[in-house]
C-alpha cells in the first residue's frame, strides 16, 4: 500500500501533467482505400488494381452521438496528436481517480490505527 505522502505527490504530478496537456480530440483515425466509378481506371485493373487513397477518417462518439469525418492529408498529423492527448487525458484521469480511492482507504486505515481499534 502507498503512503499518504506518496499518493499526494503522485496526484500533484498528475495535475501538472493534465495542465500541460495540449489540444485534444476523442476518437480514432482510420485509413481507407477506395474504388471509383471510372471503368478504365487503375483501381479496376484486372491484374494489379491500385485503389485510390489513402483517405483518412476520424471517427468518434461524444455524448452518445457517433460522428465520422474525412481529414485532409495535411490535417492527419495534428489530429493524431490530439487523439493521443485525449487518450493521455483518460489515462491521467483514471490514475487520479484510482489514487483518490486509495488515499481514502489509507486515511481510514490511519484513523483506525490512531484510535487504536
Ligand atoms: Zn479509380
Amino acid at each position: 500500500m502507498m503512503h499518504l505522502a506518496q499518493i499526494q505527490r503522485r496526484i500533484a504530478q498528475l495535475q501538472q501533467q493534465l495542465l500541460e496537456l495540449g489540444p485534444l480530440h476523442p476518437g480514432s483515425i482510420s485509413e481507407q482505400y477506395n474504388v471509383c466509378g471510372n471503368p478504365g481506371c487503375r483501381c479496376k485493373d484486372a491484374k494489379k488494381p491500385q485503389k485510390h487513397g489513402p483517405y483518412y477518417q476520424l471517427s468518434f462518439t461524444w455524448q452518445g452521438k457517433s460522428s465520422t469525418r474525412f481529414l485532409r492529408p495535411e490535417q492527419v498529423e495534428e489530429m493524431r496528436q490530439k487523439v493521443a492527448n485525449y487518450k493521455r487525458l483518460r489515462e491521467l484521469m483514471n490514475e487520479w481517480v484510482g489514487l483518490a480511492v486509495e488515499r481514502e482507504r489509507a486515511e481510514r486505515a490511519k484513523e483506525k490505527h490512531h484510535r487504536g481499534d
